[in-house]
């Protein structure tokens, strides 16, 4: 019956088909847990992937692994909520870690520099920040921090907000990227909040992306 009946083999690896969050590629296909866990690529592309597709991309994530072993990452930012980031200055790479990105700490996705070619910030689906914007970015035109708190207070839904993250990049697999960020207004302003962070992330994204010297916030 339907439901419990024995599934195909793994069109990749051959392996037992079971379990949730598997990932499913064209032709219907369903890739084992072991194989989906592993994929990090744009949807768009997982719709026509063929097994030799997978295969190639499973060598290129491994590929990816020891790169990230590799670098030297001096700069790690970690406090903004689902999202974190890293950068090797010298060794010219940066690391991210996002549920959309469909990575973990095991295997972040790791670009160079010179693959990153596009980058926008958004909030509540308004630009708040381009490459093309050479002054500091502000993350707080619409609430202060006290308005924020108090909103908070009064009304938890009405302050959930969200931050939209948009990179493009050379890497064949994450061409376009749309990490989404979820936040409360305390989250952002708060105590520990991560305004600061965020600012710092894209401000270091920018930098490289017009092949300026990195700016830090002291
Ligand atoms: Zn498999």
């Amino acid at each position: 019956m339907g439901l419990f009946s024995k599934k195909d083999a793994c069109p990749v690896c051959g392996g037992e088909v079971k379990g949730l969050f598997l990932i499913k590629i064209g032709d219907k296909q369903t890739l084992c847990k072991n194989c989906s866990k592993q994929i990090s690529m744009n949807k768009s592309l997982l719709e026509t992937a063929t097994p030799e597709f997978i295969r190639e991309h499973l060598d290129y994530r491994k590929k990816n692994a020891e790169k990230y072993a590799s670098h030297n990452w001096s700069v790690k930012i970690h406090s903004i909520p689902g999202f974190q980031f890293g950068l090797d200055e010298a060794g010219k790479a940066i690391y991210l870690i996002h549920d959309d990105l469909h990575d973990n700490e095991d295997n972040p996705v790791v670009l160079s520099f010179d693959q990153l070619t596009g980058y926008e910030l958004y909030r509540r689906k308004k630009k708040m920040d381009d490459m093309e914007n050479t002054g500091p970015i502000t993350l707080d035109t619409k609430l202060s921090a006290i308005g924020g708190i108090a909103q908070f207070a009064g009304n938890k839904t009405a302050s959930a907000e969200s931050f939209q993250l948009k990179l493009t990049t050379t890497d064949p697999y994450w061409k376009e990227m749309d990490i989404k960020i979820d936040f409360t207004s305390t989250q952002l302003h708060g105590l520990g909040g991560f305004a600061k962070d965020m600012r710092q992330v894209c401000q270091i994204i920018k930098n490289i992306i017009r092949k300026e010297p990195i700016r830090y916030e002291s």
